[in-house]
C-alpha cells in the first residue's frame, strides 16, 4: 500500500510540530523519516496511525483519503520502548495483535508459531517479557505488530534502546522481514547510519518541514542543501565563496589541497582513522587510510569529490 501525506500540519500550543509536510511512502518499501529530535517524526507517525488528528492536511492510503479510526486503518506501530504486556506470555502478546476473532485455537497457535519463527523467538513463546533481553522484547513487539497483517507498519525509533551490535542485527532482520512479506514500512530515526542501512526511500525532516525526499540511493548522492548534507554526516564548507560538500572518505590529507589547516583531533575508525582538520572558521573530517600526522601539524585536504548544491542556500 502506498502512503501519501499532503500538507500535513499539527500544532501543539505554541509548537508547530509539523508544518505543511508532504511526502510519500512507496508501496512495499521501507521509507525512513530522518531528522533531529523534535523535527516532527513521531507526530507524523501518530497522525498516520490516527492516534491524533491533524490541524490540516490529508493522509491518503493508495490515493484514497483516510478518515478511519485507528483500529480500522490496518496500521500497526512499534515503539521505542518495549511496550509488551508484562503479565502475558510471548505467545499471548503476539496473538493480541491478531484481529480476526473467528479463528480456532489451532489456527491461532499456527499464526503465533509462524510469526515467532519470522522474528526469531520460537523458543520463547511461553516466556514472560521480563524473562527476555531487550532485543528479544523488541522482536516480540515486532511480531505483535505483524500478527495483525497490517497494510502499513510504522516503526518509531524501535532500535534506539538496544546496543549497537544488536541494532545492526535487527536492521538485517527488518530488511529480511520486509523482503519476505512485502509490507510498506515507515521507520523513524535520528541516526543517518540507520537510514542508510534500511531505507529504500528517505524523507528528511527539520523543524516540522520536509527538507528533502527521494529514493534513498539518489538522495544520498544528491543532498539538496546544507542541512541535509550535514545531517547525512557529510562535510559542508565554503571554498572560494561556494558552498560545497564532500564525504569523509572522498578526501585525502596531503601537502596541498583545497583546504589547509591544523590536525585538531583523531578518532579510530573501521577503515583507517578519522581526522578532524580545523581552519579559520571551518572544520572537516577526513577518513585517512595511511599514517596520520601529529596533532597540531599543518596539513592540507585534497578533495576527491567536490559537490555543489544545485540551489545553493547561503551558509
Ligand atoms: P521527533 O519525533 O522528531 O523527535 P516530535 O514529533 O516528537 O519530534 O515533536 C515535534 C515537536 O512537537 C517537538 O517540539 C515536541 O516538543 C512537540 N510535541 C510533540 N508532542 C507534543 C505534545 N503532545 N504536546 C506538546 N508538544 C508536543
Amino acid at each position: 500500500m502506498k502512503l501519501s501525506v499532503i500538507a500535513l500540519t499539527k500544532k501543539y500550543e505554541r509548537v508547530l510540530a509539523l508544518d505543511q509536510a508532504t511526502f510519500e511512502a512507496p508501496d512495499s518499501r521501507i521509507t525512513v523519516l530522518l531528522g533531529p529530535s523534535g523535527s516532527g517524526k513521531s507526530t507524523a507517525l501518530r497522525l498516520i496511525a490516527g492516534l491524533e488528528r491533524p490541524d490540516s492536511g490529508v493522509i491518503l492510503f493508495d490515493d484514497e483519503p483516510v478518515n478511519l479510526p485507528p483500529e480500522k486503518r490496518g496500521v500497526s506501530m512499534v515503539f521505542q520502548s518495549f511496550s509488551l504486556f508484562p503479565h502475558m506470555s510471548v505467545k499471548q502478546n503476539i496473538l493480541f495483535g491478531v484481529r480476526s476473532k473467528n479463528l480456532s485455537q489451532a489456527q491461532k497457535e499456527a499464526i503465533a508459531k509462524e510469526i515467532a519463527e519470522l522474528v526469531g523467538v520460537t523458543d520463547k513463546l511461553d516466556a514472560k517479557p521480563d524473562e527476555l533481553s531487550g532485543g528479544q522484547q523488541q522482536r516480540v513487539a515486532l511480531a505483535r505488530a505483524l500478527a495483525s497483517t497490517p497494510r502499513l507498519l510504522l516503526l518509531d525509533e524501535p532500535f534506539s534502546n538496544l546496543d549497537a551490535r544488536l541494532r545492526e542485527e535487527l536492521r538485517w532482520e527488518l530488511k529480511r522481514i520486509q523482503a519476505e512479506r512485502g509490507i510498506t514500512m515507515v521507520h523513524v530515526t535520528h541516526d543517518y547510519t540507520e537510514a542508510l542501512a534500511l531505507a529504500d526511500h528517505i524523507v528528511v525532516l527539520n523543524q516540522g518541514k520536509v527538507e528533502q525526499e527521494g529514493e534513498a540511493e539518489w538522495l544520498i548522492e544528491n543532498p539538496k542543501n546544507e542541512f541535509v548534507a550535514w545531517f547525512l554526516g557529510y562535510n559542508v564548507v565554503k571554498i572560494n565563496g561556494e558552498c560545497v560538500w564532500f564525504r569523509p572518505h572522498k578526501a585525502r590529507l596531503s601537502q596541498d589541497g583545497e583546504l589547509c589547516g591544523l590536525v585538531e583531533l583523531v578518532q579510530n575508525a573501521y577503515f583507517g582513522k578519522k581526522v578532524r582538520v580545523k581552519g579559520n572558521g571551518w572544520s572537516v573530517e577526513v577518513l585517512e587510510q595511511g599514517d596520520v600526522p601529529k596533532l597540531g601539524s599543518t596539513v592540507c585536504v585534497k578533495l576527491l569529490e567536490m559537490r555543489h548544491f544545485a540551489n545553493w542556500e547561503k551558509l
